[in-house]
C-alpha cells in the first residue's frame, strides 16, 4: 500500500522555469494542506502559448505568468484540468490581460447547497493550542485559498472532449478525460515535449506528493479507478502534475495508487468488521499517518468508497439513507 511518492520539491515562486524546450512552468505561492507547495502552472509551446490553469488571483502570480514570456510571445490559449478555484480562480483576470480563449471539458457538477462536511468535525482531536493556530491562519488566509473549492461559474469558451486537439503553432494537447477527482477532469498529452518525450499534464488526477481527494458527489471514486486504468493504456514517459514536481516512473506510480485505493478499502471493510461505525469512527485510525487538517476531507474520500461498497451491496448505512455522517456495516 505504500506509494513512493514525489517529496522533492523546492519551487522559486514567482520565476520561470523551463522543463523541455516546449514546457515552461510558473509556481504561485497559494501553499496549503489542499495545493502543497501551490498551483504549478505550466506554459506549453514557444510564440503561440497555452497556459494550463492559471491558479490563484494574486497579481504577482500573474504577473509572473506574463513575465514568463518573450516580448515576441503571445498567450492565446488557457487551458484547464478541472473546476477548482485553485487552478482556475485565475482565469478571468488571465483572459482580461490576454484576450486568450479559454479550453475545457464543461462546467462543474451539481453542488450541493450546504456542504455536506459542515456534519462532520475532528476538532476534539486538536490541542487547545493547535486549535488556536489553525484557527488564526485560517482567519487570515483569502477565501480562494481556504479550500479545493468548486469553481461553479467557469465555462469553456471552447469544449474539449476526450480524444479531441488543442493545436497551436508547433504543438498540441490532447484531452484525456479523467473523470474521479472532479466530473469534468481532463488530463492533457504533449505528445513531444521538444526533447523527444511524450508528456501528460495530469492536474490532480496524479500528484506526486498525495492521493487525489474524492469528494462525492461530483467526485466519484468508480470512476476514478476507470480513469487510473485509463493512464495505464497509454505510454507517456512522465507527468507533470500541477501541485508537486514530474513523476518519471508513471506506469509503476499508477499501479501503486490503485493499490493503495484497495488497501483503503480493505481498511473500511475491517473497520466495519463485526460492528457498526461512522465515518468519524474510521478516520483516525485509517489517516493516522496524515495531517489532521485533512481528515475532514478524508472524510469525504471514505465517503466515496462507502458508496462505492453500497452500490455493489457489500456496505449499508442503518438508517437507508447514505451520508456523510450516517452509522454504515458490512452488508
Ligand atoms: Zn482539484
Amino acid at each position: 500500500m505504500a506509494i513512493s511518492f514525489y517529496t522533492d520539491f523546492d519551487p522559486a515562486y514567482g520565476e520561470v522555469t523551463q522543463l523541455a524546450p516546449l514546457v515552461r512552468r510558473v509556481v504561485a505561492k497559494n501553499g496549503n494542506p489542499f495545493t502543497w507547495k501551490g498551483t504549478g502552472v505550466y506554459l506549453i509551446g514557444r510564440g503561440d502559448v497555452a497556459v494550463i490553469d492559471p491558479g490563484p488571483t494574486m497579481d504577482e502570480h500573474l504577473d509572473a505568468i506574463e513575465a514568463a514570456i518573450g516580448p515576441d510571445e503571445q498567450i492565446n490559449h488557457i487551458v484547464i484540468t478541472h473546476t477548482h478555484t485553485d487552478h482556475t480562480a485565475g482565469v478571468a483576470k488571465l483572459v482580461a490581460r490576454t484576450g486568450a480563449r479559454t479550453y475545457g471539458f464543461g462546467p462543474h457538477g451539481p453542488v450541493p447547497e450546504k456542504d455536506p462536511l459542515e456534519s462532520i468535525s475532528f476538532d476534539e482531536y486538536f490541542t487547545p493550542e493547535e486549535k488556536a493556530k489553525i484557527d488564526k491562519e485560517w482567519a487570515e488566509m483569502p477565501d480562494e485559498l481556504k479550500r479545493e473549492g468548486p469553481d461553479t461559474d467557469f465555462r469553456p469558451d471552447v469544449v474539449v472532449a476526450h480524444g479531441e486537439f488543442i493545436v497551436g503553432d508547433g504543438w498540441s494537447l490532447e484531452g484525456v478525460h479523467t473523470p474521479g477527482h472532479t466530473s469534468n477532469h481532463l488530463c492533457f498529452g504533449l505528445s513531444d515535449d521538444g526533447d523527444g518525450q511524450k508528456v501528460l499534464f495530469t492536474g490532480d488526477h496524479v500528484m506526486g506528493w498525495a492521493t487525489s481527494v474524492i469528494s462525492p458527489p461530483d467526485g466519484d471514486l468508480f470512476d476514478y479507478l476507470n480513469s487510473l486504468d485509463l493512464l495505464l493504456e497509454r505510454d507517456d514517459d512522465r507527468y507533470w502534475p500541477t501541485h508537486g514536481t514530474a513523476i518519471t516512473d508513471p506506469k509503476p506510480f499508477v499501479r501503486s495508487f490503485i493499490e493503495h485505493r484497495r488497501g483503503r478499502e480493505q481498511q473500511i471493510i475491517a473497520g466495519l468488521s463485526g460492528q457498526a461505525a461512522t465515518i468519524k469512527d474510521l478516520v483516525p485510525g485509517m489517516y493516522a499517518e496524515v495531517d489532521k487538517r485533512l481528515w475532514r476531507a478524508a472524510a469525504n474520500s471514505v465517503y466515496s468508497h462507502l458508496l462505492a461498497l453500497h452500490r455493489e451491496g457489500r456496505a449499508l448505512p442503518l438508517d437507508g439513507n447514505p451520508s456523510l455522517s450516517a452509522t454504515w456495516r458490512l452488508a
